[in-house]
């Protein structure tokens, strides 16, 4: 009997990982933040995926975080600023052998659970697939990508992989799991706050190259002090070659703000302006970035940690 998967979150990657891993056949379960929203879930009866133009009906079984039933594998698929709370809740329903998979981007919010939970296993997870909500219940699988997972303190890969291979679900186990995660963080700091503040597509800032490369510079600078000088490795020309190769989309700190949601800054550039400040590093062009991301934020009365 397959072990079943806990996903915590009905959104945008937990709705992608729960439909394929049910297609599969796997035991899956939602957990939802309230009544309300499980009384909704039920009267839609069910998620939907759209791949390919495609749309396929999953009627996976849903609960509320006070479910009294025990979790042994838990996804969590919430945003950075929502996972610590979401998973103290269920901190009493974890088994002694439980396991969580962290699909947070940035840092700081995967640490700030495992302390939570210090029993179980933490897996992190950094993903290069892409999906959106188009309605309630309802996701587009917009870019296919990859998962890669790790474990900075135990690296034998966990034999439940094997479910992600049976459901399609491209991943990796990855014994530098951190490295990717701080790469990915310096490729978002460089990038994503830029767009906002110059009110553009990724490409325009073609036009801003000076302050980019001056970016690239604090932020490498900032990796090989913590101990990533592996994600260091020519930063600059993978930004280049990230802005060249997505010069016509809007990053995701752009769309957020675009749509008036919350931001992830705090486990992004609000991170790296952190560790800097820990490790005494003083990286004006990166504080600066910050505090007129903030601003800009406030302004527009947005939520700016
Ligand atoms: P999302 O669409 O906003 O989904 C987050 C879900 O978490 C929502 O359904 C929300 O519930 C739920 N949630 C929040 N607090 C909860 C609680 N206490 N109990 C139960 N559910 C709770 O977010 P997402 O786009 O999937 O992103 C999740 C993470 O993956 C983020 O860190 C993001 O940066 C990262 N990521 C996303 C993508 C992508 O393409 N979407 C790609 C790579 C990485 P409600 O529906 O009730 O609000």
């Amino acid at each position: 009997m397959s072990t079943t998967w806990h996903i915590l979150g009905a959104g945008s990657l937990g709705t992608l990982w729960a439909t394929r891993l049910a297609r599969a056949g796997l035991p899956v379960r939602l957990i939802l933040r309230d009544q309300a929203r499980l009384q909704a879930y039920q009267a839609a009866g069910g998620l939907t995926l759209v791949e390919q133009g495609q749309a396929s009906f999953h009627a996976i079984p849903g609960e509320t975080l006070d479910n009294p039933e025990p979790i042994t594998r838990l996804l969590v698929a919430c945003k950075a600023y929502d996972a610590q709370q979401a998973v103290s809740q269920l901190a009493a329903r974890l088994t002694p052998d439980a396991e969580l998979v962290l699909l947070q981007n940035g840092l700081g919010s995967q640490d700030a659970v495992a302390a939570q939970v210090p029993q179980a296993r933490c897996i992190y997870a950094s993903s290069t697939e892409g999906a959106f909500r188009d309605g309630d219940w309802r996701v587009v699988f917009a870019g296919h990508g990859y998962t890669w997972l790790g474990d900075a303190s135990h690296p034998t890969a966990p034999f439940w992989l094997d479910d992600l291979s049976a459901s399609g679900i491209p991943h990796e186990w990855s014994a530098d799991i951190l490295t990717r995660l701080w790469r990915k963080l310096a490729l978002n700091c460089a990038i994503n706050p830029l767009t906002v503040l110059h009110d553009c597509r990724n490409g325009g800032l073609l036009q801003h190259h000076c302050e980019v490369a001056m970016l690239c510079v604090e932020l490498s600078e900032l990796l090989e002090r913590c101990g990533q000088p592996a994600a260091a490795e020519n930063l600059q020309q993978e930004v280049e070659r990230v802005i060249q190769a997505t010069a016509a989309n809007y990053s995701s700190m752009y769309q957020d703000v675009a749509s008036r949601r919350r931001t992830e800054i705090s486990y992004l550039l609000g991170h790296a302006c952190d560790v800097a400040a820990r490790h005494q590093l003083h990286l004006p062009n990166l504080s600066r970035l910050r505090r007129l991301l903030v601003e800009h934020l406030q302004q527009r009365g947005l939520p700016s940690d």
